[in-house]
């Protein structure tokens, strides 16, 4: 994490008053939410719609605190404490980790995509892991805030870094590559969340390129070939090198096979089609997001068997394609952390192609945030829904209830279900269970589909 005194960190955002009383007082990172306040942090109060973090400032410095920023226009400001007055405390935070980030040596991977961005950022420091000392973003830490006190979180002996960029509009991923800088900057995909704010796919893309804008001069540029949305602006990449990855032969990396196994994927790759490379968690787009990291690997010079080793080892932050033993000898995929339409199709379409013996279930959740043609997405994913391999469909959700209507259309009614109670949809669904199944559970994190996962293991 940062370590500054609160006299160079005054430099570093050009803040204006006086600390001399305080100038060698060291801070040891910082801290927005003094519920999570450790020793020596810079507490950083946000004016929020709902309560004031100044507040709580004396309060952290009481209880171990070095320092705070104090935004200008909140009144009294208490000087004999060590704060640092700024025009505004947001944008001092983001100054200050566009400065740290400046000054730090450490190599910086950025990753953005509709979907995928966090498995492939774990996929990543798995690997790296293997050769070099690793920090990434933590959870979903992606955004104008969870970045800067991401990068503020870096250590200096940090080898690399690696960073995820999540954005809900034009001009937020370019804000946020300006301050991560990264040496390699990844697309995963583009897919439809987020279309609500963006108008169409190309807007979506678009927006993913703005992470080339902050591309340091003789970086590296990875992405989904497959997408003709990103294939299609090659001639745009001219500062910066190029690679590719995806399905299709004409990537730079791409699958030589693919091989389903009960707790991963077997693969090999065209650069490499001698080394048997196992992915332990499921799904097909998931050797495409390791695709990614292998690009990267190679380029911060990994061996391909420090490659092999560290996929190996992955271990996927939790809700993400989670796979659990659960009552009655069922398997369940907890896959509720987030879903969008892309990430929907993908996940039911890697249930079908599993265990072609066992019966299959999916419990599908509403997918927040579409905006206005919600409806019409539901319902794709409903008739992507495969009569022939998949059981049951159960949903949850006034927008859920739209796949089970155009599943409606092939399955038989005593195979769909909706229902608009959770502990409802549990009891119905724990009715037709015999064992053996596969059930996955995917919704929006709103959703909180987790406690259907719950019911199914606890018991
Ligand atoms: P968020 O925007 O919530 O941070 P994210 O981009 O970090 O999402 P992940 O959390 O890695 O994405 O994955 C979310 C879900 O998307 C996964 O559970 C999986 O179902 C799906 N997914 C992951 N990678 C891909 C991909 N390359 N293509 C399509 N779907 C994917
Ligand atoms: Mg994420």
């Amino acid at each position: 994490m940062i370590q500054r005194t609160i006299s160079q960190i005054t430099k570093m955002i050009k803040a204006e008053n006086d600390v001399s009383q305080f100038a060698d007082t060291m801070i040891n990172g910082v801290c927005i939410d003094t519920r999570k306040l450790q020793p020596g942090n810079l507490f950083i109060p946000f004016k929020g719609q709902n309560v004031d973090g100044h507040k709580y400032v004396e309060d952290a410095i009481k209880n171990g605190a070095s320092g705070a920023f104090w935004q200008k226009d909140v009144p009294n400001p208490p000087s004999h404490l060590p704060i640092i007055v700024v025009e505004n405390t947001e944008t001092a935070l983001q100054e200050l980790a566009r400065n740290y980030r400046s000054e730090l040596t450490i190599k910086v991977v950025g990753v953005t995509g509709s979907n995928g961005k966090t498995t492939t950022k774990d996929i990543i420091t798995a690997v790296l892991s293997e050769k070099y000392a690793v920090q990434k973003t933590e959870g979903n830490f992606n955004n104008h805030l969870g970045l800067p006190i991401t990068i503020l979180s870096l250590n200096e002996e940090t080898d690399v870094a690696v960073l995820e960029m999540g954005m809900s509009a034009r001009g937020e991923i370019e804000f946020l590559t300006k301050m991560a800088k990264p040496d390699i900057a990844i697309i995963t995909n583009i897919g439809e969340a987020h279309l609500q704010d963006l108008g169409s796919r190309e807007g979506i893309a678009e927006a993913k390129l703005e992470i080339t804008k902050g591309l340091s001069k003789d970086g590296l540029f990875i992405y989904i070939g497959d997408e003709p949305l990103l294939k299609d602006r090659e001639q745009l990449y001219k500062n910066f090198r190029v690679k590719t990855f995806g399905k299709a032969k004409s990537n730079d990396v791409f699958p030589t096979y693919i091989e389903k196994e009960d707790n991963g994927s077997k693969f090999s790759i065209n650069i490499a089609p001698d080394k048997n490379f196992f992915l332990p968690v499921l799904g097909e787009y998931n050797v495409l997001n390791a695709l990614a990291g292998i690009i990267a690997a190679l380029e911060l010079d990994l061996s391909m068997e420090e490659i092999e080793s560290g996929l190996k080892s992955l271990k996927l932050s939790s809700m993400r394609m989670e796979l659990h033993s659960g009552i009655n000898g069922t398997k369940v995929i907890n896959d509720a952390y987030n879903a969008s339409p892309t990430s929907m199709k993908a996940a039911i379409h890697m249930l079908e192609n599993l265990d072609q013996d066992a019966r299959k279930i999916v419990v599908l959740g509403d997918m927040l945030e579409l905006g206005e043609n919600e409806i019409q997405f539901h319902k794709e994913v409903g008739s992507t829904i495969n009569q022939d391999k998949i059981h049951y469909v159960f949903t949850y959700g006034d927008l859920g209830k739209h796949i089970a209507e155009s599943a409606l259309e092939k399955f038989t009614p005593e195979r769909v279900f909706n229902f608009s109670d959770k502990q409802d949809l549990i009891h119905s669904l724990k009715s037709v269970i015999k064992g053996n199944e596969w059930i996955l559970v995917k919704g929006s994190r709103g959703m909180k589909l987790e406690e259907v996962v719950k019911s199914l293991i606890d018991n």
